[in-house]
Formats: C-alpha cells, structure tokens, sequence
C-alpha cells in the first residue's frame, strides 16, 4: 500500500512542514487508501499517457499516477505545499509540479509542451469552490484530452451525470453533454477527507467527446441553455422572453420555428431542442 495513504503519515508530514488547511483554497485532503487507487485507475493513467493534476495537496493521488502514467504534470496554487511535494514525490522523475492557478494557465500550451506523443487525460480531487469554473475551462478551451476523472461534491456529481431532459438537470448538465458524455463513478463519504467537508462527495469521468452531439453556433447555443434555466419553474417561452430580452411574439414564433412547444419547462428539453432554438435564432 502507499505509504503515503497512511493518515498517521500524512499528520506527520503536515507537522513537520507546519502545515495549516486554508479553507479558502478548498482544502480537503484525502486520507482513505482506497480512493486514490481507485481514481488513477478509472482516469485512465497508464503506459502512453501524460496526466494532468490539479490541486496535487500533498500528493497523494500524484503518487498514484506516478506509478500508472508515463508523465503527471501538477498544478498548485498553494507555494506552502510545494516544499512538501518535493519530499512526498521525491522517489519519481516523471513528474512535475507547477505553481500557478489553474483557471489563469494556458493549458493548451501546457499539455502541448509537456505531453508530446502521450495520450492526455485530466485527473483531479477539485477545490470544491472552483468545481464548475474548473471543469467548463477544461471543457471550452477544448484541450485534446481523452477524459477528465474528477471528485466533486455529491450534489454537483449528480446535477453534472443527470440525463438531459430530467428532473434533475440544469444548465451544467447541458453545457457538459455537449462537449463529453458524463458517468457517476463512485460516491466518497465526507469522512475519506481531512479535515471533513460537511457534504459528501463522488468521482465523475467526463469522456470528452471528438464532435459535438448536435450542429449549432456555440455562442447562440450556450445563451439560449443560460436563459432557458435562469428561471427553471417557468415554461420556456417565459424564460427565454426574459433571458434573451424578446418579446412574447418573438419567442413563440422563434419556438414555433424550432418546433420546440411553448408550455415546456427548460428541463426537459433535450439537447436538440436547445440546438435548433439556436438555429432559429
Ligand atoms: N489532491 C489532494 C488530495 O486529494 O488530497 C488535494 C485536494 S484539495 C480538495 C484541492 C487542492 O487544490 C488543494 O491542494 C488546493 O491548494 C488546490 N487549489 C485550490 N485552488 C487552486 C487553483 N486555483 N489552482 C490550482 N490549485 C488549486
């Protein structure tokens, strides 16, 4: 087993570094052994592929990529945390990690730089404030990676992997389906962290896809998604009279056009519906 899974091991790397969690970077480190192994392997880290970490923490889940991969790149934001890395991932040469926040980095040049001829993937435990940020950059910047294996919180798990057109979607699930086909791994329990979070968590795979499922402007697409669900309850022709500032005849013909029924609530339309109300538009 790694040794480095080992919560007494974990205590005692943090004292030695006079380590303290900042909540603000979304701070919870995992520490049951059997998630990590669990993560690198559904991520699809191995022979020919390059890895890209964000948030590594102490490394625990780097460890485990390390020994799958052919090369793991981690982004930090915290520089407290990289003396700490330097010690935990000292025993292996493919890995680099770089300081900087994620949401600010060029991550097309990154992945072009240093995963030449690997088969990219994205594997992550994310900073819970920054899960949707985190994963519509991954996703828009459209960066050739094959799937991007994250742990989110269990509530935004279930949102993102909820069939489009259900009760349970939302702008986010569309948005994502149009880029990969999302799959609900497995649920982590608030207590695998430390410190504990107050909600549970899950790990998602996003299988990026190479085309989009549906033909459409991509800017007319995502702001008929934002404004059919800035208002989820009402019917679509009220939604999207108020979202994209139309009036009420406008909006019924638009939708007459896209033979999209006026009654219908954003939820339910599927991602066809939303691509020819672009269309139309
Ligand atoms: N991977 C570790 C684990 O599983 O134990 C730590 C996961 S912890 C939930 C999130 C990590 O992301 C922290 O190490 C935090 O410092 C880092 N982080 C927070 N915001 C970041 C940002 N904008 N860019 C890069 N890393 C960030």
């Amino acid at each position: 087993m790694n040794r480095l899974s080992d919560i007494r091991t974990i205590k005692d790397i943090l004292s030695r570094h006079g380590f303290t969690f900042s909540k603000a970077l979304g701070q919870n480190f995992l520490v049951n052994p059997s998630v990590c192994p669990r993560m690198a392997e559904a991520s699809g880290a191995g022979n020919g592929v390059g890895v890209l970490e964000i948030g590594p923490g102490i490394g625990v889940l780097t460890n485990e990529l390390c020994q799958l991969a052919d090369k793991v790149v981690a982004v930090e934001l915290d520089k407290r945390l990289l003396p700490v890395l330097e010690e935990t991932l000292g025993e292996y040469d493919n890995v680099k990690v770089v300081n900087a926040d994620v949401l600010k980095l060029d991550l097309d040049r990154l992945i072009a730089e240093e995963f030449a001829g690997l088969e990219a993937v994205v594997c992550a435990n994310l900073p819970y404030y920054i899960t949707s940020p985190v994963i519509m950059k991954l996703l828009e910047d459209r960066l050739p990676v094959k799937a991007i294996t994250v742990m989110v919180q269990k509530e935004a798990a279930q949102r993102i992997c909820a069939p489009v057109g259900s009760r349970e979607s939302g702008a986010v699930t569309v948005s994502v389906n149009y880029y990969a086909k999302p799959e609900l791994l497995f649920h982590v329990s608030a207590g695998s962290f430390m410190p504990a979070p107050k909600v549970d968590s899950a790990v998602i795979r996003l299988n990026v896809l190479e085309q989009p499922p549906v033909q459409t402007d991509e800017a007319l697409f995502f702001r008929v998604v934002k404004a059919a669900f800035s208002q989820r309850r009402k019917v679509i022709a009220n939604s999207l009279s108020s979202g994209l500032g139309l009036g009420k005849a406008e909006v019924a013909a638009l939708l007459e056009r896209a033979g999209v029924s006026a009654q219908s609530r954003a939820e339910r339309l599927t991602l066809e519906d939303f691509a020819s109300i672009a269309n139309q538009l």
